[in-house]
């Protein structure tokens, strides 16, 4: 049979917390063509700590191309059209690998990972309250959350970590560093690099100067050698060397939640979307300029598009905890099947019923910080049953969500108009619907939920030496969305947001 005769394609991984995912999308119409994904294990060896197999998640990766192309054959397309791959992964999570035999010398500690918290008390000491030069340059408050504290860990209590620096054969990195060194040759000349929005994380960046800090670097003790090299999201890092797509350039990176800010297109100041996967991540672009919260976000790299392009910077309300509770009453408690069966349980009731389920499971990030808060359901009564908790849970998400948002309406002054959304839980129209209650603005949503694999692949098709793909498409037909708009009255809405306030309170301080 005749091949489909069709334009540049792009493939993009979207290596996340939960999953792999590779897809591939047609350059002119941004439509989604194939793709294939592989959920990704967990580790929980003890309590706090999360930890996932670097191998098995560079095999995921593998193991998704090959099948996307597969399935292309299936439909009549030429693999030889993909003209080039992005990479969007899960942000944080830290690395150490050899780089002689390739071998990682550790499980990679996920983000999620609350191990280093007796780190932080500790450095925080070490930290002049008038002059939080981390904050500073970073954009980030001292948290188990970000990369350099994680390292610090790897580095004081794996010996083969230890040793590996010595002699001169450790190299750190996130992700998407991990897979691109692997991808592109590992131990046979793989490119060891990140971008400047995974860079963001470390805690070791600095997102003015655009390099790796020295005084952070001292301050956590960090030898520099192990760093990879910062580069834009878009250009040509180096090839694939093997598998079916080998020979081509892998030319764009960003952190998952930048791809997905790309990937809905928000170019302009102002412009902010919430991406609900394992966490729950608000970004709102602030272009040029750094700005710093006084509410309990972060600021960030937004993304610099390619190596002479500038840099755009970003506001942040990051939540731990969003799909991952619907995972922990999958995988913990066993009330449902699938993910999915979560919406029949909810609808089922419409209602929590006064249950309040606050998922501080990791502690709370954005707007509190607080890493002595866990996880509680509380409002419970003889009659409360698993749909009601189940409820609660989907409510949980949004009402994190809705902190987020009055920080961030608060930093920038003006008060978003609606909310564009994306990620694995946003096919929940339960979900969808009570978020759009609870911030009593409008929620839309793209008929593509894919954004953030979009915007990788986006940066790699616009990257110089690729250019297939004009960040201006002509056509965006492919592109529908969908609007949930505010269904109950704003004073109820506030009535239930207040109560779940006053849930959170209890949940904080249940470890010192
Ligand atoms: P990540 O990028 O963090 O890997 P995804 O965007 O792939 O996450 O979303 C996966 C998460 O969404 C999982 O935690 C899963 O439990 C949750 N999820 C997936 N489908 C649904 C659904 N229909 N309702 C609620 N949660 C869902």
């Amino acid at each position: 049979t005749k091949k489909a005769v069709l334009g540049p394609l792009v493939g993009a991984v979207d290596q996340g917390t939960s999953s792999t995912r590779f897809l591939v999308f047609n350059s002119k119409t941004a439509e989604l063509l194939s793709h294939h994904q592989v959920e990704i294990k967990q580790e929980f060896p003890r309590e706090g700590w999360v930890e996932q197999d670097p191998k098995e998640i560079l095999q995921s990766v593998y193991e998704c191309i090959e099948k996307t192309c597969e399935k292309l054959g299936q439909l009549n397309i030429d693999i030889s059209n993909i003209k080039a791959i992005g990479v969007s992964n899960q942000r944080e999570t830290t690395v150490v690998w050899d780089k002689l035999t390739g071998e990682p010398l550790y499980n990679a500690v996920v983000w999620l990972d609350l191990r280093t918290q007796s780190t932080v008390e500790n450095l925080s000491k070490r930290i002049p309250g008038n002059n939080n030069f981390v904050k500073s340059k970073t954009g980030l408050p001292l948290s188990t959350y970000f990369s350099a504290v994680k390292l610090r860990w790897l580095l004081d209590n794996v010996r083969k970590v230890q040793k590996a620096v010595e002699e001169d054969r450790a190299l750190f990195g996130t992700i998407d560093s991990w897979l691109i060194w692997s991808l592109t040759g590992g131990a046979n000349g793989g490119v060891h690099c990140t971008d400047v929005t995974n860079a963001s994380r470390t805690m070791l960046f600095n997102i003015h100067s655009l390099e790796w800090d020295k005084e952070l670097c001292e301050f956590f003790e960090i030898p520099m050698k192990v760093l990879p090299n910062v580069r834009s999201s878009s250009e040509i890092y180096g090839l694939m060397k093997a598998g079916a797509l080998e020979g081509v350039p892998i030319s764009g990176c960003l952190g998952d939640q930048s791809a997905a800010l790309v990937g809905q297109m928000c170019f302009q100041d102002g412009q902010a979307k919430n991406t609900y996967g394992t966490g729950c991540f608000l970004l709102c672009n602030t272009g040029r300029k750094c700005v710093f919260s006084e509410h309990g976000l972060l600021t960030t790299v937004a993304y610099k598009l390619g190596r002479d392009k500038p840099v755009y910077y970003a506001l942040e309300g990051s939540v731990a905890i969003a799909g991952a509770v619907i995972r922990w009453l999958r995988d913990n408690l066993g009330i449902i099947q699938t993910s999915e069966e979560i919406e029949k349980l909810a609808k089922e009731v419409g209602t929590s019923y006064g249950c309040y389920f606050v998922p501080a499971f990791s502690g709370l990030y954005a707007p509190y910080w607080e890493p002595s808060a866990r996880g509680i359901i509380c409002g419970l009564t003889q009659f409360t049953n698993k749909c009601h908790i189940a409820f609660a849970a989907l409510e949980a998400v949004c009402f994190q969500t809705r902190e987020i948002l009055d920080a961030m309406n608060r930093d920038c002054g003006i008060p978003l108009s609606h909310l564009q959304v994306d990620g694995g839980m946003t096919n929940n129209k339960i979900l969808m619907q009570l978020q759009a209650d609870i911030l009593y603005i409008p929620v839309v949503k793209p008929s593509m939920p894919e954004t953030t694999a979009l915007g990788a692949a986006m940066a790699a098709g616009a990257a110089e030496g690729v250019g297939v793909w004009s960040l201006e498409p002509e056509d965006l037909s492919a592109v529908t969305m969908e609007r949930f708009e505010p269904q109950i009255n704003a004073e109820e809405s506030e009535i239930r947001y207040s109560t779940w306030k006053k849930a959170v309170m209890k949940s904080m301080g249940w470890v010192t």
